[in-house]
């Protein structure tokens, strides 16, 4: 089957021969995706191969409930380095570790306008949730991580979202779009260290609405310091939400 066609929107600050090659290549891989997004060997259907496809590291469970670290099981599924330590949100679920070949399906869908690859990527989480035996109906409304005005602007989605929508459809979940601002503008946290990273996100978020009682499950593309999740989830507690679970395609280990 092919992937839905999508619109491409070339980021502003590319030249237009760059812009009319990427232009071609998103558009060409959108129609016939006939080569593997990571060793580009020829391919029938999908966008990877099925050598590069086992690569894909799954993080098993059992699972450190705050970091999503496989752990040995123990009692409390809390690992050695969470323990002591205080976290706003009640369980994070990565369904991946980032390595390739997520990194490059990864950097294609956030930065190459590879937006197609939102239902292959999705569905790697929500098989991989129902293989864990994770439960979601017992979740009020899944919501995603937002994408900054000027960065969503850029790039003409927001990668998160568009993972959240599909795991919305795919559990049967509303969707809660807009609940969450991102407020001032900053620079990209991929070039601030992890100190500075939790300086910059301190504040940058705010919940519009009440929350109370609400058990809420937060969805993002990569998470790696924590940070941005941490500041939501608190925002999200503060507005009265019970639980608040957060579900990420990839993390690094
Ligand atoms: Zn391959
Ligand atoms: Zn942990």
């Amino acid at each position: 089957m092919l992937p839905p066609i999508s619109i491409y929107i070339p980021p502003k600050h590319l030249k237009i021969s760059h812009m009319f090659k990427e232009y071609i290549k998103a558009f060409a891989n959108t129609l016939f995706p006939k080569i593997c997004l990571y060793c580009e060997k020829k391919i029938s259907k999908g966008y990877l191969c099925t050598v590069c496809y086992k690569k894909i590291f799954f993080i098993k469970p059992p699972l450190c409930i705050y970091c999503s670290s496989p752990i040995n099981h123990t009692p409390n599924n809390i690992c050695k380095k969470c323990t002591n330590k205080l976290y706003p949100y009640d369980k994070i679920i990565s369904i991946t570790a980032y390595k390739e070949p997520m990194i490059t399906l990864i950097h294609y869908f956030k930065y190459k306008n590879y937006d197609f690859l939102a239902k292959f990527l999705s569905s790697l989480m929500s098989e991989h949730l129902l293989n864990s035996g994770f439960n979601l109906n017992e979740y009020d409304f899944i919501t995603s991580v937002p994408a900054h005005p000027t960065r969503l602007k850029e790039r003409g989605y927001n990668q998160a979202e568009l993972l959240g929508k599909l795991l919305s459809n795919s559990f049967k979940i509303p969707f809660k779009n807009g609940i969450i601002n991102a407020k001032i503008i900053k620079p990209s946290q991929t070039i601030l260290h992890k100190a500075e990273r939790e300086i910059n996100v301190k504040g940058s978020f705010e919940v519009k609405e009440r929350m109370m009682n609400k058990k809420i499950i937060l969805v993002d593309d990569i998470v790696t310091t924590g940070s941005t999740i941490k500041v939501i989830s608190e925002a999200l507690k503060e507005k009265g939400a019970d639980n608040v679970t957060v579900i990420t395609l990839s993390k690094t280990l």
